[in-house]
This record gives C-alpha cells, structure tokens and sequence, in this order.
C-alpha cells in the first residue's frame, strides 16, 4: 500500500492534474484541459466551496485508507475442540466444507492415535463438524452434552434446551417441531404462523441423533427442518449434508427405528418457496401417521 501511494504522489507530480484557467467570455477556447476525474466534484465545488468539498474529498480517502483495520460487523467464534471426547474418527474432517480442520497426532495421552485440531483462521463457525462428530448426542442424560468439537456461540447442549422450552410450546395433535437456520428469513413467517421452531447456525449443525431425539422422546410428532437450498446455503454444503444423512446415505445416519415420513426437508429456493413454508408445513402436518405413544418423557 504504501508503494502504491508513493507511485500515485509521484505520478501526480509527473504529470499534475490541470484544469483550465477561469472562463473568458470574450475568447472562443481552442482546447479544454479539463480533468475528467475529478469533474464529477466542480458541480458541488459551485454548490458548496471550494474547501468543503476538499474537506468531503480528504474524508474519503482517509476512510478508504484505514478500512482495512475497522473493525469486523461479528467476530467469528471458531468451533472448538474438546479433547476429551474426540475419539479422532475424522468425520469432523470429511465434513468440514472450509477445511478447516485437520487430524494431529495426540496429544493428550488418550489411547487414539490422531484428534481434530481447527484452523480458526479457516473456519466459519457454521457447525457442520458438530453434526458430523458421534459424540454429539443429545441422549446423555448422567453426563453434560459436550460433544468432541462444538461451537462456543452455539452448542448441542444450547440447541438441547431450545428444544426443550420448544417442547413445553407444542400443544394438541400432529405437534411439528420446525427447525430453521440464521441464514434464512423463515423464522418471520414462522412466527407470524405461531408455528414452533429451533433456530441453528445452519441445517448442517443438526446432528440426526437430535431428531431421533425429538421423535422417540415425544418432543414432537413430526420435524420439519426448512433451509436454503444447495447453491443458497450460506455454509455451502448445509443443504447437501443433512439430506444425506437423513436419507441414511452419510454418516452419523438416521436411526433407522425412526418413521422417515416424521421428518419433512424443505429446502428453501427463491423465489420459488417464498411465502409457502406455512401451506408446506400444514400439508405435512396433514400427512403426518397417526402419533404412537410417548415412548420416554421429554428430558433436557
Ligand atoms: S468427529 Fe468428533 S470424535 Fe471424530 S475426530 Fe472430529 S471431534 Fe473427534
Ligand atoms: S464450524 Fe464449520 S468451518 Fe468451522 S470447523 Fe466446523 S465445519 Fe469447519
């Protein structure tokens, strides 16, 4: 940067920006040596002064020159790893869409060969690695849920409780648990609806194991998981992974004890979805099998 603006002081004195002297209405001119660049700026030089729009011009560039270093809208927070439950399976490595993680050799003395280790330079914080971890299991109730990788802004144990206090919303027959991502705006439509819902980083943060959760704990009576679709999602791959594995094509799969016809994916594509999410959410709910009996009581 600084070669650049040595280059342009330089420049300017090389070959000075002119313009041509005042008007003489008595003298027809033969050549106009306007500077084209800057002669977007004589109107408000007319419209103002001369040393305000100086002032506007020296604001600008000052803003341009320290841009880099204003700070962020959001700092990003990195997921983490907690090595105490990696069993360093990898699968947080195949599913990671940024690359973002990578397999060291162990550090801790645990009998494992490899752990997980993030990059938090690379990684978006988007919780892909969470769904993919098998320790990320909503069913431990002797133990607090701390999965082997998980996002401090948002963890399985938050997302546990959400679906708790969803659960004491849900009221009467066919109860549709929605869960939707930060990076759509469904959730207005959800609210005005008065449908309840859970809302994640993205689909892909969605371990199966906590549908599997909400179906067998009687949480609910059908899921309904509504995010962008493919080339949409905001983490790339949201929309890829979480239908492969409720489709029981990737692991962690869907337990194959759940009713899949309990779980609608609606992947929202503009503009085609737009305003539609509610009539697909009533016509699943009117599809929905009859509800089996509570299996266990509903526990955070
Ligand atoms: S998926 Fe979980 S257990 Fe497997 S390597 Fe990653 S953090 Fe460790
Ligand atoms: S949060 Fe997303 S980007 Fe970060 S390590 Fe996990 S999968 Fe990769």
């Amino acid at each position: 940067m600084a070669g650049t603006l040595l280059a342009m002081l330089v420049l300017s004195v090389v070959f000075p920006a002119v313009s041509q002297d005042q008007a003489d209405m008595g003298r027809a001119a033969q050549t106009l040596d306007f500077d084209w660049f800057y002669l977007h700026a004589y109107p408000l030089v007319q419209i103002w002064s001369p040393g305000l729009v100086w002032l506007l011009l020296v604001g600008i560039s000052v803003l341009l020159v320290v841009a880099p270093w204003l700070p962020r809208e959001k700092k990003i927070e990195p997921a983490t790893v907690n090595l105490e439950y990696c069993n360093g399976c990898q699968r947080c490595v195949d599913d990671c869409p940024y690359f973002a993680i990578q397999m060291s050799p162990r550090s801790d003395g645990l009998k494992y060969e490899t752990e997980a280790v993030v990059d938090p330079g690379l990684c978006v914080s988007c919780g892909m690695c969470v769904a993919a971890c098998p320790t990320a299991t909503p069913f431990r109730s002797r133990s607090a849920l701390v999965p082997g990788i998980d996002l401090p802004g948002l963890p399985a144990a938050a997302i546990r409780e959400q679906i708790a206090v969803a659960a004491s919303k849900l009221k009467g027959a066919k109860r549709i648990l929605s869960f939707t991502c930060h990076g759509s705006s469904v959730a207005e439509e959800l609210d005005a609806a008065g449908e309840v819902y859970v809302k994640v980083k993205c689909m892909g943060q969605i371990p199966p194991s906590f549908i599997d959760y909400c179906l067998s704990r009687n949480v609910a009576d059908g899921v309904f998981l509504v995010g962008c679709s493919g080339n949409k999602c905001h983490y790339r791959l949201g929309a890829d992974w979480t239908t492969e594995r409720i489709e029981r094509k990737r692991d962690p799969r869907l337990r194959k004890r759940i009713d899949e016809r309990r779980i609608a994916l609606a992947w929202r594509d503009y503009p085609h979805l737009h305003g539609r999410i509610i009539s697909q959410i009533n016509a699943f709910r009117n599809a929905l099998p009859e509800a089996v009996p509570a299996a266990t009581e509903v526990a955070a």
